[in-house]
């Protein structure tokens, strides 16, 4: 099946929008066994829109076109199918009734540029937006089914969801010998994209069915699994087979799939176990304290957290000795532990992680160059630990692992926790 896509708008050709929708349609189609043959992006013309839609419907199966259904006068990607398929416009009387509907509710009279929305091309199938005012229309050029979606991407998505991949689907069951796919994410976070290559090469050979992929997106290293086999049911078993083995051989370093984030995990973590945690950043800056409260629900772990970037900071809110500070340095050992005892003691919290470390780019000493991190995690009823990284890379690179590695601490802590 030959797919191709048109995106619509002024905004996409001049630099003040990217175009997201294309993406996510692309990798929707292609867990469906589906490549985009063409992604064609024209601005508001109406010349170059109809010239677009007869040139993709000559070469495509299937075009999806996004953008141009609006109220406003650029939007005119439904007089510009109705040109190119040879047909008048016709007012849809359901989708009239259903904007009339729409802006009653918002206590607004019908205006003429709404009503035009409900204007499509005849003969055309038309389906009302659940999530926004354009409807999405489906008309037939040839021997071609294009598919038409209003640009919003949060509405763009909701109608590939719920219109567009269904068709595409039910169109796909008729081919003969087509072949299912099926996905898994696993997110790694503690081993380098070249060990995890090494690690994972032999299960790749005992799972043909199976294409192992790598993506690097620091701090995290992900390993994609893309099983593909004659049947649904075959893809997904191939698929568990894989996901299993992967998991066996990588551990602990797989701390999610898919969609979940490293945060996310912890926050799980914290909550199941009814454990609470303060933090006491200093070259993280609160970097931590950030990906832990973009989680819903943070609240119910995370107490609070300290940014002690100066000694006297370090002193003051964390309680950290003077003395301390003045033997062994503000980036040490003995500095990362007084740090999260020190917070865990004012915030009496089950955990504390601290973050002190030199992310550069000047700064550092001979026996702790820019990179080093000490990170430590003090918890109730058990000795403080305190681990000691060398980071490479740019200041955002040592601060973005810096934050990884001290949730770390925390996410192996309470697995054994939750194990013993
Ligand atoms: P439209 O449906 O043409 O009225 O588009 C509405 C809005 O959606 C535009 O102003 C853009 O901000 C956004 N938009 C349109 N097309 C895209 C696209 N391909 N990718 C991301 N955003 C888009
Ligand atoms: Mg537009």
């Amino acid at each position: 099946m030959r797919i191709e896509l048109l995106c619509t708008g002024d905004e996409l050709v001049t630099g003040l929008t990217t175009d997201t929708n294309s993406p996510y349609l692309e990798a929707r189609l292609f867990e469906l066994g589906l490549k985009v043959e063409r992604v064609v992006v024209v601005g508001d013309v109406r010349e170059r829109i109809g010239q677009a839609l007869r040139e993709a419907s000559a070469r495509a199966d299937v075009v999806v076109v996004s953008g141009g259904l609006g109220p406003t006068s650029d939007d005119f990607t439904a007089e510009c199918a109705a040109e190119a398929a040879g047909v008048p416009l016709v007012e849809d009387a359901r989708v009239l009734e259903a904007l009339r509907e729409r802006v009653a509710r918002r206590g607004r009279e019908l205006t003429p540029n709404v009503a035009r929305m409900a204007r499509v091309p005849r003969g055309a199938e038309v389906v009302l937006n659940p999530v926004g005012a354009a409807p999405l229309f489906f008309l037939r050029m040839g021997g071609c089914l294009l598919f038409f979606l209003p640009g919003v991407p949060r509405e763009f998505r909701a109608l590939v969801e719920g219109e567009v991949l269904p068709r595409v689907r039910a169109e796909l069951e008729k081919q003969p010998g087509r072949m299912y796919r099926a996905f898994r994410l696993l997110r790694t976070v503690g081993i380098p994209e070249s060990v995890l290559d090494t690690r994972v090469a032999p299960l790749a050979r005992a799972h043909p069915r199976v294409v192992f992929g790598f993506r690097t997106h620091a701090p995290e290293n992900h390993l994609k699994l893309m099983a593909e086999a004659p049947s649904q049911a075959e893809a997904e078993a191939a698929l568990a087979a894989a996901e299993a083995a992967s998991r066996r051989e990588l551990g602990m370093a797989v701390y999610g799939a898919d969609g979940d984030t490293h945060a996310e995990v912890l926050a799980r973590l914290l909550t199941e176990a009814g454990a609470t945690l303060a933090l006491a950043e200093s070259c993280t800056g609160g970097l931590i304290a950030s990906q832990l409260t973009s989680v819903p629900g943070a609240s119910r772990f995370l107490v609070g957290g300290a940014v002690v970037y100066t000694e006297q900071m370090k002193m003051t809110w964390a309680g950290v000795p003077a003395e301390l500070l003045a033997r062994h340095g503000a980036v040490s050992r003995p500095v990362a532990v007084a740090l999260a005892e020190g917070v865990r003691a004012v915030c009496q919290t089950t955990y504390a992680l601290s973050v002190t470390g030199v992310a550069g780019p000047t700064g550092g000493t001979p026996e702790d160059p820019v990179g080093t991190v000490y990170c430590a995690l003090a918890a109730e009823g058990a000795p403080t630990r305190c681990e000691r990284f060398v980071i490479s890379g740019d200041r955002d690179t040592v601060r973005l692992f810096a934050a990884s590695h001290a949730l770390e601490l925390l996410r192996e802590r309470l697995l054994s926790v939750s194990s013993s």
